[in-house]
């Protein structure tokens, strides 16, 4: 240990992107990566030679990006508007982060950091929260969820509320839908949300808003203490550039704001997420391929008496074995689908699968098929 380290971080182990996707027996060349919920498809030609042309005839790249993102957030604006039941959310209620990520990142360093606060988080769920929060010195406390439905336990939650005391419980995260378990929150956990007290921070993380079309953004104007983060790297494709946005109160964002790094999005990254928006009609037009591939594959997979599978309100989906034995268990099961060429993640002692395309799930259901 470096002896100017802080020692609470000795425990932590950095990030592993593709857990056991480039390590351990040889794998096939032509891998199917449904470990990452991305979307299948790349950008189509078009986008990427218009992008292609923005990076060589407008981008100077001896200049800093534009730090204030005001186009970007013009046209989040917009985008977010038009959902069913929202209105009126402007531009002063936007943050963009180096993905959502880095949302998460400033959101606790806003809240939480010397001391001020502890999280709640509900197992199994999206790992980053727990692994940002620890890298800075914050307490997260976990509920878990119901076995079979995975809503969170909110008697657990109410009871770490009000028991937290040094420091104080002042962020929940939840998702909607949840990662890795691809349900979205129930009326009963959106009402405890809605009953929560002020001095608490909601953040409900929307990144898979796309597939779900099941939002909360049109209660934020009640709820001045909740947050709701989307993300370009899901439906939009837009993995690679790291692009995610906040909407919240105007105060809470000045906050963000102030907490974020002045350049945190390069402007190639700045000038995709806005060609992204301004083509999401093409953009999101597979989402109702992805969604009945996903169907599909659940109806598929129930056929298959080992597995028990969850109903999706994403664009993954997720599974247990009914009777896991020595012989045949998840970990097992991920290594032998990697041998055959199918990345997957196994996280809260589940499989999550990401929907992929036609071609890909098909090869995922026959190597389960095969396999079990
Ligand atoms: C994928 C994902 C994100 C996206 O993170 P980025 O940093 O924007 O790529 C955020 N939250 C959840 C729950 C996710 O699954």
């Amino acid at each position: 240990m470096l002896p100017y380290i802080r020692s609470d971080l000795s425990q932590l182990t950095a990030y592993t992107p593709h857990p056991g996707g480039t390590s351990g027996q040889p794998v096939p060349t032509l891998l199917d990566r449904l470990d990452t919920n991305e979307c299948p498809y790349d950008l189509p030609d078009e986008l990427k030679q218009k992008l292609a042309w923005l990076y060589q005839h407008e981008i100077e790249t001896n200049r800093y990006p534009d730090g204030s993102h005001a186009s970007l957030k013009q046209a989040i604006a917009e985008y977010v508007n038009e959902t069913d039941g929202v209105a009126g959310i402007t531009p002063d209620q936007i943050s963009v982060g180096n993905g959502s990520d880095e949302l998460i990142r400033s959101l606790l360093i806003a809240t939480c950091l010397n001391g001020a606060g502890s999280i709640l988080v509900a197992d199994p769920t999206f790992s980053m929260y727990g692994i940002i929060a620890t890298t800075l010195g914050i307490p997260v406390i976990s509920v878990n969820r119901h076995p079979d439905t995975f809503e969170l336990d909110l008697g657990a939650g109410k009871t770490a509320i009000t028991q937290s005391a040094k420091p104080p419980l002042r962020v929940v995260f939840v998702v909607h839908p949840n990662s890795p378990t691809a349900n979205a929150l129930t009326p009963n956990e959106i009402n405890w949300l809605r009953n929560l007290p002020p001095e608490i921070l909601v953040v409900i993380d929307e990144a898979y808003f796309e597939f779900s079309q099941n939002t909360l953004v049109g209660e934020l104007s009640r709820h001045p203490n909740w947050i709701i983060l989307r993300t370009f790297s899901k439906a939009f494709r837009l993995a690679a550039l790291r692009v995610g946005y906040a909407i919240a109160h105007p105060e809470l964002i000045s906050v963000l704001e102030k907490v974020r790094l002045p350049y945190n999005l390069p402007s190639f990254s700045l000038a995709a997420a806005s060609l992204a928006l301004e083509n999401r009609q093409t953009l999101l037009g597979v989402i109702d391929e992805i969604i009945g591939e996903r169907e599909q594959l659940i109806a598929e997979l129930k056929q298959i008496p080992a597995l028990k599978i969850w109903p999706s309100a994403s664009n993954f989906l997720y599974l247990r074995l009914n009777a896991p034995s020595p012989a045949l268990d998840l970990p097992k099961l991920m290594a032998q689908l990697k041998s055959q060429g199918t990345l997957v993640r196994y996280t809260g002692e589940g499989l999550r699968i990401t929907i992929g395309s036609p071609a890909e799930n098909q090869r995922t259901l026959n190597h389960l098929q095969k396999l079990l």
